[in-house]
């Protein structure tokens, strides 16, 4: 799951990237509206929080423009105590919900949470393949309902790879959606988390298979064993 985080905070930027980081979000931070904007064309979120007073204008303009667009991406607006009149603009023009500034990291993950699992939003509570359930909300991956260690990234993978159940997941859709702007993406890093992915699979008697596509992506299908 990626999200856009525009605040012009550095200290609010830092923590809540830290703390939405922790519980398996790739986060991009900008803190300006005309970044904010770029990244938005650029790549697809799952999720925007939105601070409203940025150095270059009023978050709500950038969402006013995303909503004439027809971008329904979910949007989450951070406004101050005070700003009563800013939050019920902001609801009117299109945002799915507000937090009030200052605020607990559990109630912006809870907040995310819930927009992600809104009909339309991009995350089920649950996902099943073979013997493989993946709880998005516990972030925890059971085999045989027998909880697994695996790592952030390699959950991301196999979220991408279960929502997709069957269907051919481009490599660049999964370094799309494993890595922030910031972060360097080395040409197989994708290629290593798989297959550590697998080794853990085939430890645990995960009856799903991943398989590489030379040159186009991986797919998951229900059945046991080493990749065929
Ligand atoms: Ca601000």
């Amino acid at each position: 799951m990626r999200l856009l985080l525009v605040e012009d905070n550095e200290r609010l930027i830092e923590s809540a990237t830290l703390g939405l980081e922790r519980v398996g979000f790739t986060v991009d931070s900008f803190t300006t509206l005309g970044e904010g904007e770029a990244a938005i064309e650029s790549v697809r979120y799952d999720t925007i929080i939105l601070d409203l007073g940025l150095p270059d204008g009023d978050g709500l303009v950038l969402l006013s423009k995303m909503r004439l667009n027809g971008d329904s991406t979910p949007v989450l607006i951070l406004t101050a105590r005070d700003g009563v009149d800013d939050r019920v603009k902001g609801l009117n023009i299109g945002a799915d919900d507000y937090l009030l500034k200052p605020f607990a990291m559990e109630e912006l993950v809870a907040r995310i949470r819930a927009l992600l699992r809104r009909p339309g939003g991009a995350l089920g509570s649950s996902l099943t393949a073979g013997n493989v359930t993946f709880d998005t909300t516990a972030r925890e991956v059971s085999i045989d309902e027998k909880a697994i260690n695996i790592s952030r990234r390699e959950m991301g993978v196999l979220e991408q790879l279960m929502r997709r159940k069957g269907r051919v997941v481009p490599k660049d859709v999964l370094e799309d959606k494993l890595y922030g702007f910031d972060e360097e993406v080395t040409s197989n890093s994708v290629e290593v988390h798989i297959s550590r992915l697998r080794k853990r699979l085939l430890n645990a008697e995960a009856s799903i298979t991943i398989h590489t596509l030379r040159g186009v992506g991986y797919l998951l299908s229900e059945e046991s064993g080493p990749e065929g």
